[in-house]
């Protein structure tokens, strides 16, 4: 089913979804399933799993010299989906980026997806690799996300890249994007940000999952802009709590958003690291419990495979 079915279908009531990131390449599924396992009783009716870029490596040649390498550490993405589908019979919402995908890969990777009976896609663009420092895309790749929420569209009108094929079947994605209740940290400022935001849905975007924020004030701006701009889809927060002291200074580099002074203080007080993490998990608990009452279709949470800090959460919220 797809996730826009799910939150009519809700009448109002916010939905609870997990988001997973494949194992290093080696790893198996048990490791998706352990962390899954245990959620499962609190019914989400979808689970993102999120795509990873292959980056570059500098290896070092017994000669002293390095070759560069292109290593993809987090492969397996579809797979995993059709596996948690097969698992526990809910939908699995495959994260797809335009790095490293020409429009070819991105057509052929979306023709498994419809096959395997997956509805719905998160659009993405990718970040930077590592050492690249901007967002290059694949020569004859698509550039930014609006680029591949259009090219699912086309598909979803029976269009592909193949001009010989006149009635190709018409696939049926429920096509999710990224919003930036802080801005997206390239964007000059909100506007130009949120300009572009309404593009992906004027392009055929169906929902919006938000970066992750520890201040809900923001979230509910965020809503307000939207709308004021005439986005009207659905926009789920991602959440995600601080369980470590580094994270003070990691997350805010790393995505690119602020933290709140009464957050930071709590965390900087708390004596040992069970009593920071516990500070972060009762922030995560409140800011969950506000944007239920504020009326959010649904609360994203950004598991990493944690399950242990998620049951606690999910448990003090539903
Ligand atoms: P875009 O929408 O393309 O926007 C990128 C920037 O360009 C923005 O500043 C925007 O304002 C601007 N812009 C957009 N369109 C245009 C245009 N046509 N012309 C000029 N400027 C434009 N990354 C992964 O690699 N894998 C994942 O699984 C993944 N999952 C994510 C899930 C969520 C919910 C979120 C919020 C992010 C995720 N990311 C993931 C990170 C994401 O790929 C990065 O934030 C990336 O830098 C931007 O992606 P986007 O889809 O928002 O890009």
């Amino acid at each position: 089913m797809k996730v826009t079915e799910y939150f009519k279908k809700a009448e109002g009531n916010t939905l609870i979804s997990f988001e997973v990131l494949p194992p290093l390449k080696g790893g198996s599924m048990k490791s998706i399933f352990d962390a899954l396992d245990p959620l499962m009783e609190f019914k989400p009716p979808f689970i993102d799993v999120t795509y990873h870029r292959e980056d570059f490596i500098y290896r070092k040649k017994s000669t002293g010299y390095y070759e560069k390498a292109a290593i993809r550490k987090r492969p397996g993405t579809i797979g995993i989906c059709a596996s948690i589908m097969h698992r526990y019979g809910v939908d699995a919402v495959p994260h797809l980026i335009c790095g490293g995908f020409t429009k070819e890969d991105t057509e052929n990777a979306l023709i498994d997806l419809n096959f395997l009976n997956i509805q719905n896609v998160l659009a993405l663009r990718g970040d930077a690799r590592k050492i690249e420092g901007q967002f290059i895309a694949e020569e004859g790749g698509n550039d930014y996300a609006i680029d591949l929420v259009t090219q699912i569209a086309e598909m979803n009108k029976g269009k592909y890249l193949d001009d010989d094929i006149e009635t190709g079947e018409k696939t049926d994605f429920c096509i999710g994007i990224a919003g930036y209740p802080e801005k997206h940290f390239e964007a000059p400022n909100l506007e130009f940000d949120l300009k572009w935001l309404k593009a992906k849905v004027d392009a055929g975007a169906h929902y919006i999952v938000t970066q992750m924020f520890f201040d809900n004030s923001k979230y509910f701006k965020f809503v307000k802009d939207c709308r004021a701009a005439g986005i009207d889809v659905p926009i789920v927060p991602g959440l995600k709590p601080i369980t470590k002291k580094h994270q003070l200074t990691t997350l805010p580099r790393i995505f690119h958003l602020d933290l709140p002074s009464d957050l930071v203080k709590e965390v900087e007080n708390a004596t040992t690291p069970k009593a920071k993490e516990q500070v972060g998990i009762e922030w995560c608990i409140q800011q969950s419990k506000e944007l239920k009452e504020g009326g959010a279709p649904c609360l994203h949470y950004y598991t990493m495979g944690d399950s242990k800090t998620f049951r606690k959460i999910v448990e003090a919220v539903y």
